[in-house]
C-alpha cells in the first residue's frame, strides 16, 4: 500500500518507534529511523521487509539537528510523505522538585521537535498533494497524572498542534493525527516499573500489575504493533479525511 512513499519516524531505535517503522516497511515504504543507541539492529529488523532504510542521528532537542535531517531525508528519497513525530523521554517528579533541566529537555524533544519536523515537512507534501503527519502523543495529552508534569504539558501541547496542523491542511491531502497511547511496555516504561519495585519492594511482575491496575481497565499493555498498524490504518486511503483526531488505545484509560 506504501510502495514508492517514504516515511521518517523520529526515535524509532527503539520501542513504539520502531513498532510503526516496521509496520510501515511492511507495507512497502522507505524509511528514514532517528534516534540514540544499537542503530544496526533496528536497521536489519526493518530492511527484512526488502525496503530502503536510511538512519540519522539528529538530536531532537536541536532546531539545527531536525533541519539537517529534513534535509538529508530529502536527498536520499526525495521527499518525505509520511513524517511520525514520535521521539520522547520521561522524567517524573513533583513540579516542586522537578528539575529545570529535565522540563526543559522533555519539552524540547516531545513537544516542539514535532513542530520542527512539521514545518520543514509540510511543503513537500503540500506540493505533491498527500502527505501524512502522525503525532504520538499520549493519554497525557488528554488527562493528568500526578509527577508528570512536564510530559502532560508536552503531549496536550503535541494534541493541540495536531489539531491547528490538521486544520491549516484541511482542504489539503495532507492529514495529521495524534496517537495516544495508554501503557506500552518499552524501555521508558520499563523504568517506572523498575522504580515502583525498588520503592515498594515488588517483584518486577507485581509492579506491572500494579501499574496497569492503578490507570488501566484492560489490565493489559497496548503494544508497538497495535500502534503500528493504527498509523498504517491513518495512512490508508480510509484515512484521507481524518483530520486532527486524539485517538486513544488505552485500555480503557480515559474512558473511565
Ligand atoms: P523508548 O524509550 O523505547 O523510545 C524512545 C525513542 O526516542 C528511542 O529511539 C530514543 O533513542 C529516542 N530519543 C530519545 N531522546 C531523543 C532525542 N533527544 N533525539 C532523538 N531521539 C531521541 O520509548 P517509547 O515508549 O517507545 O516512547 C516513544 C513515544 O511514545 C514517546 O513520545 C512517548 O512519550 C510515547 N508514549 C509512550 C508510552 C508508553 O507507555 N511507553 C505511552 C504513551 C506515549
Amino acid at each position: 500500500m506504501l510502495k514508492g512513499k517514504t516515511a521518517l519516524v523520529t526515535g524509532s531505535t527503539s520501542g513504539i518507534g520502531l513498532g510503526i517503522a516496521k509496520a510501515l516497511a511492511a507495507q512497502g515504504a522507505s524509511i528514514v529511523l532517528n534516534g540514540f543507541g544499537d542503530t544496526e539492529g533496528p536497521k536489519a529488523e526493518v530492511a527484512a521487509f526488502g525496503v530502503q532504510v536510511a538512519y540519522h542521528g539528529a538530536d531532537m532537542s536541536k532546531p539545527a539537528d531536525i533541519a539537517d535531517m529534513m534535509a538529508f531525508a530529502a536527498e536520499q528519497f526525495g521527499r518525505v510523505d509520511i513524517l511520525v513525530n514520535n521521539a520522547g523521554i520521561q522524567h517524573v517528579a513533583r513540579v516542586e522538585n522537578f528539575p529545570i533541566e529535565r522540563w526543559d529537555a522533555i519539552i524540547a524533544i516531545n513537544m516542539s521537535s514535532a513542530f520542527h519536523a512539521t514545518r520543514l515537512a509540510l511543503p513537500a507534501m503540500q506540493a505533491a498533494g498527500w502527505g501524512r503527519i502522525i503525532n504520538v502523543a499520549s493519554v497525557h495529552g488528554l488527562v493528568g497524572s500526578a509527577e508528570k508534569s512536564a510530559y502532560v504539558t508536552a503531549k496536550h501541547g503535541v494534541v493541540g498542534f495536531t489539531k491547528v496542523t490538521a486544520l491549516e491542511n484541511a482542504t489539503t491531502g495532507v492529514t495529521c493525527n495524534a496517537i495516544c497511547p495508554g501503557w506500552v511496555l518499552t524501555p521508558l516504561v520499563q523504568k517506572q516499573v523498575d522504580a515502583k519495585a525498588t520503592a515498594l519492594g515488588l517483584t518486577n511482575d507485581d509492579a506491572k500489575r500494579l501499574l496497569l491496575g492503578e490507570k488501566e481497565p484492560s489490565q493489559q499493555f497496548t503494544t508497538p504493533e497495535e500502534l503500528g498498524a493504527l498509523a498504517v490504518f491513518f495512512c490508508s486511503p480510509a484515512g484521507n479525511n481524518i483530520r486532527g483526531v486524539a485517538w486513544n488505545m488505552d485500555g480503557g484509560w480515559t474512558a473511565q
